[in-house]
């Protein structure tokens, strides 16, 4: 379902982001979110925003729990599920969890990588919204939507500050047959 973002709402926060180049590594443009971060009021805009979304009257209704990816995820994350009154759910990279972690391993333009989620934070049929800062590849949302599935719960979206377009990140999830929503998308 689409959300139309107003627009001087939408150049404010984009106004708020960072372009760090060649970081981590050469040709990434590096979406710097702590520069929004550290400004209370657009930091407040972005919550709310997810906020008006996924609570009481907004299009996505139902939502129990939100599962985030650690790092940049937790920050969004763990503030959406407090104005939400649900519960946060951390995924985690390999070794992270202390309990018993389900994992799932994926495929990175160079490498791979292993993230993990507690085997009992979500229970089967649990509707959660799964929330990152931002979606490139897709690749990581792809294996966490995956995990939270092999667990029995239920994707009712998937969420994100940033979505770089020019990467197949959305087709990725909606491939899956997730729905993909975010603020401000980046051609
Ligand atoms: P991907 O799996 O390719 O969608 O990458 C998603 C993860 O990498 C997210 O957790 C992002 O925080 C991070 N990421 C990927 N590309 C960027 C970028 N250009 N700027 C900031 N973070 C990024």
């Amino acid at each position: 379902m689409e959300m139309t973002v107003n627009k001087t709402l939408v150049e404010n926060l984009k106004g708020a982001i960072r372009d760090v180049p060649d970081f981590p590594s050469e040709g990434i443009i590096f979406k710097d979110i702590t520069t929004l971060l550290k400004q209370g009021e657009r930091f407040k805009e972005v919550i709310d925003l997810f906020a008006a979304r996924y609570g009481p009257g907004g299009p996505v209704p139902g939502v129990e729990a939100i599962v985030a990816i650690e790092a940049r995820g937790f920050i969004l994350g763990g503030a959406l599920a407090v104005a939400l009154g649900v519960g946060f759910v951390p995924v985690r990279k390999q070794g992270k969890l202390p309990a018993q972690a389900t994992r799932m391993t994926y495929e990175l333009e160079y490498g791979r990588d292993t993230i993990e989620m507690h085997q009992d934070a979500l229970s089967a049929g649990q509707k959660v919204v799964l929330l990152d800062d931002v979606i490139a590849t897709g690749g990581t949302a792809e294996a966490t939507v995956r995990l939270i599935q092999g667990v029995g719960a239920e994707v009712l979206e998937t969420a994100f500050l940033i979505e770089l377009g020019f990467l197949p990140g959305r087709s990725k999830l909606e491939a899956l047959g997730q729905s993909v929503f975010s603020i401000l998308k980046y051609d």
